[in-house]
Formats: C-alpha cells, sequence, structure tokens
C-alpha cells in the first residue's frame, strides 16, 4: 500500500511539532501539508525547522482547503473552532480526521458527532494508550465499588492549557460515570468553594491543578470508608500522544464513516 499522506493542523504549536517528528519517525507515513491559523506569524515557515528536524520542504499555510487535496488524513490538535471549521472541510473532502482537540463545547461536539455520518472521525481526550487503559480500569472499579466510594478526578497539567477539567480528566470521568450506570453531566461536581455543605454520595469531582511544564497527571480516587484506590497516569513526553493519533489514523484509513474513540482503536471496548 502506498504511504499514507497527513496533514498536521496547528503544525506550530506543542503538539504540532511533535507530530510532524513522530511521522518523519513512522514508516508508511509521509507529512503532506502542515496547517496553521491563517493570521499566524509562522506561516510560510518549515514544519520540519520548527520541529526540530532541519529542513523538510513543507511550509506551513493557513489554507486547508488547497492541502486537503493532496492528502488521506488531517491529523488536529488545535483549539476548538478551529477544529469545528476543519471538521466541515474534511468530511466535505472524504479525509480521515483525527481530533485531539481538547475543551470542545457540548454543542460543537453534536455537530462532530453529525458530521460523522458521512465522514470517518476519532476523536479523544488522550490518545495514548497508558490513559485508555487507565479509562477501561475505571469503568471497572467503578462498576465494582457502590456510592460508599465517592470518585475524584485529579489532573494536573503545564501553565499555557487554556480550558479545565482536561479532556483526559473528563474522558476518566465519563469512564467512572459509564461504570456507575449514570450521567456524568448530571452528577460531576467541576469545582468547589466556599460554604458547600457535604459531598453528595455519588458525585463525580474534579480538581485542577496548573504549573510549570507538567506534560499531563491524572489520579482517579475511589475513597471509601477507611480504605482508598487510587488510579495513576504520568504523561512524561508529548510523543505519546502524537504516537496514539498516528496509530489512530492508520486504524481509521480502513473504517467506515462514524465517530470513533481510541477505545475503538485500541480494542478496549467492552
Ligand atoms: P498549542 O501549543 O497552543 O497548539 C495549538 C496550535 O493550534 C497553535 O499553534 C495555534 O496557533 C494553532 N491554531 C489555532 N487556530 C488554528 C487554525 N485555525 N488552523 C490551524 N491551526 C490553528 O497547544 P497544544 O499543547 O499543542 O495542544 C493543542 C490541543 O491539543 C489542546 O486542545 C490540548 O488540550 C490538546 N491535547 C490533546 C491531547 C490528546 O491526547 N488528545 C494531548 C495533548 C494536547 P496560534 O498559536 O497561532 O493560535
Amino acid at each position: 500500500m502506498s504511504d499514507m499522506r497527513l496533514i498536521v493542523a496547528g503544525a506550530g504549536g506543542r503538539m504540532g511539532r511533535t507530530l510532524v517528528k513522530a511521522i518523519a519517525d513512522t514508516p508508511g507515513l509521509t507529512l503532506a501539508g502542515a496547517l496553521e491559523d491563517a493570521r499566524s506569524p509562522l506561516l510560510g515557515w518549515d514544519a520540519g525547522t520548527l520541529a526540530g528536524l532541519g529542513e523538510n520542504g513543507i511550509k506551513l499555510t493557513g489554507d486547508a482547503g488547497a492541502l486537503l487535496t493532496q492528502a488521506d488524513a488531517v491529523i488536529d490538535f488545535t483549539i476548538p473552532a478551529a477544529t469545528l471549521a476543519l471538521v466541515e472541510q474534511a468530511a466535505k473532502a472524504g479525509k480521515v480526521h483525527v481530533i485531539g482537540t481538547t475543551g470542545i463545547s457540548a454543542a460543537d461536539e453534536e455537530k462532530i458527532a453529525a458530521a460523522a455520518k458521512t465522514a470517518t472521525i476519532v476523536k479523544s481526550g488522550n490518545m495514548s494508550l497508558g490513559v485508555n487503559l487507565l479509562a477501561a480500569l475505571t469503568k471497572r472499579v467503578a462498576r465494582t465499588l457502590d456510592q460508599t466510594f465517592d470518585i475524584e478526578i485529579l489532573e494536573m497539567h503545564h501553565n499555557q492549557k487554556i480550558d479545565a477539567p482536561s479532556g483526559t480528566a473528563l474522558l476518566l470521568g465519563h469512564a467512572a460515570a459509564d461504570g456507575r450506570g449514570i450521567d456524568l453531566a448530571k452528577r460531576s461536581v467541576r469545582s468547589r468553594d466556599g460554604h458547600t455543605g457535604a459531598r453528595k454520595a455519588g458525585d463525580i469531582g474534579f480538581a485542577t491543578l496548573r504549573g510549570g511544564t507538567v506534560v499531563g497527571e491524572h489520579t482517579v480516587m475511589f475513597a471509601g470508608p477507611a480504605e482508598r484506590i487510587e488510579l495513576v497516569h504520568k504523561a512524561e513526553d508529548r510523543m505519546i500522544f502524537a504516537r496514539g493519533a498516528l496509530h489512530a489514523a492508520q486504524w481509521a484509513r480502513n473504517q467506515k464513516p462514524g465517530l470513533y474513540s481510541m477505545l475503538d482503536v485500541l480494542g478496549l471496548k467492552d
């Protein structure tokens, strides 16, 4: 089979640069284009140079339409507004869309699900193997323990992150809620301040820390009467997300239209 040709959206960003590096290291994949915000000062820069690889001849551009004609898939770790615009363009062009962007609103999630009726989309708040295994374990533990075990999700990220709780914390919250057979939207407590009253049994709490250069740390706690179980994941390098996203693109090449998660890609769905 010929090489799969990929566009990296947000190629000047932290994840974008890591993806450019990961594509160069992966046999069977070719970087077909590098996309950035049309107002970015990085337009015209060489994607390989930005990624620390040396020049690769792929210049950052703001024109998604032109790039999409020359590629099989777009790997998108950008911002919600950019992802929403790309969803429509990639679907129209019939290209696979791998979405790592987090902080997408519920209304926009619905638009993505609607586009996936005719387009192949893989979307996950965390593309790493470790976190997806952690999600499967979280679901299992939540299914086993009753409401005497309070579920709390703690996350820490670097000081440049713009959304909270992290997409991964929400992914783990959904896994816990699925295990318990409840609706996360109705039972999540996103923050606490002041006189909050006692914790309600069955709620799923979130706590957020921001600082330094932390790539991403997540703990799911099951705090019960006189004992506590903690499931922990610590990301040490963005490369784990990039490799997961590339694996998702290769997997999606042979899939029918639909909205898939990394649990589908990794065969972890039960
Ligand atoms: P970042 O460094 O800020 O990168 C985002 C990039 O997207 C920036 O270069 C930004 O350009 C660019 N961008 C903005 N608008 C665009 C547009 N219209 N078209 C193309 N590119 C555009 O952030 P990051 O740390 O790489 O993270 C990016 C996203 O991925 C975040 O939502 C983050 O939470 C998520 N993430 C997900 C995973 C996962 O596994 N799912 C892992 C890590 C991060 P400007 O700077 O010019 O605005």
